[in-house]
């Protein structure tokens, strides 16, 4: 599967899947369980969670889903921004290596802007990245002011930074991914089926029947032919979760992007970030 190199070198896949809403709920819990062992046999190389899915019970299915694998997807979690204080992201990484089981998350955010500044978030991720417990880190949620003010704080070590991106929701095209992709920082596309909500468009649907391919794989191929962006759909059922991974598979031609742009125009002027 191909991957992105982040600023420091290192490799961050294209695709992995999302754990949002999992942890949350005991009678889901087996079946979240599954989904996420599931991605894993698939060989998915990338797992999103944060300590805020299910108060850490994302994180803990994601534990239970590694426990005595030798090899393991490239792992992404992220730091509340109300933790995120010098002492505190520290703290809450900890937390999150103990309910997931590892030594080192390969890759840790912010997951929006809060309250703390920023530089004290940034000196904690030097710290972590430093101590070996992190091997990466960025941010979520940041716009291209947010990621102008990290730039002076991270030594030019920001990895990534995870936005709402999605064929709906095209908004970071016009300015803050021409800015991440010229500074070699790839970007996460979260909600990449905008929740569910784009798979009624009937214009996708028509679309996906003329590539040979669902409505969810067209949606996931099309974020997936943006240079410099990964994804990270999110489903609790091993069907979806296998039928998602098929986007990687699928090449778009030149026309199938066309119409797509016509269905989903690209952005004119700024749009202020969106966020879920
Ligand atoms: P998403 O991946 O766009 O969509 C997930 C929804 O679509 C679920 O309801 C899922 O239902 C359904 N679905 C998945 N595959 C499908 C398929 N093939 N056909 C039909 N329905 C399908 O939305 P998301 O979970 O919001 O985003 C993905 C991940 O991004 C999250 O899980 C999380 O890890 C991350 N995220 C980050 C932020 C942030 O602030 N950084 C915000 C939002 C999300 P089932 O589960 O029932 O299959």
């Amino acid at each position: 599967m191909r991957s992105c190199k982040m600023p420091s070198g290192n490799e961050m896949p294209v695709f992995g899947i999302g754990t949002w809403r999992m942890g949350e709920s005991s009678q889901r819990r087996a079946q979240e369980l599954d989904a996420v062992k599931y991605a894993i046999e698939l060989d998915y190389p990338m797992i999103d969670t944060a300590e805020m899915y299910g108060d850490g019970g994302a994180e803990e299915i994601v534990g239970e889903a590694l426990a005595g694998r030798r090899k393991r997807p490239f792992i992404v979690s992220k730091v509340y921004p109300h933790n995120a204080t010098r002492s505190g992201t520290v703290a809450a990484c900890e937390r999150s290596l103990k309910r997931m089981r590892l030594e080192r998350i390969d890759l840790y955010l912010l997951h929006w802007r809060g309250g703390v500044r920023l530089a004290e978030t940034f000196e904690a991720f030097h710290r972590l990245r430093e101590a070996g417990k992190i091997a990466d880190f960025g941010v979520s949620n940041f716009d291209t002011g947010d990621m102008e003010e990290a730039a002076g704080l991270d030594k030019g070590l920001t990895a990534s930074n995870q936005v709402l991106y999605c064929l709906s929701q095209r908004g970071p095209e016009y300015d803050l991914l021409p800015w991440m992709r010229q500074r070699s920082i790839p970007l996460m596309a979260y909600s990449p089926l905008d929740q569910g909500r784009l798979l009624g468009n009937a214009t996708l649907k028509k679309l996906a029947g003329s590539v040979g391919c669902t409505p969810a794989q067209l949606a996931l191929a099309w974020v997936l032919a943006q240079p410099g962006v990964v994804t990270i759909p999110k489903s609790m059922t091993r069907e979806r979760v296998k039928e998602n991974l098929g986007a990687v598979e699928i090449k778009l031609s030149a026309e199938v992007l066309a119409e797509l742009d016509r269905a989903f125009p690209p952005p004119k002027r700024k749009q202020p970030l969106g966020m879920l």
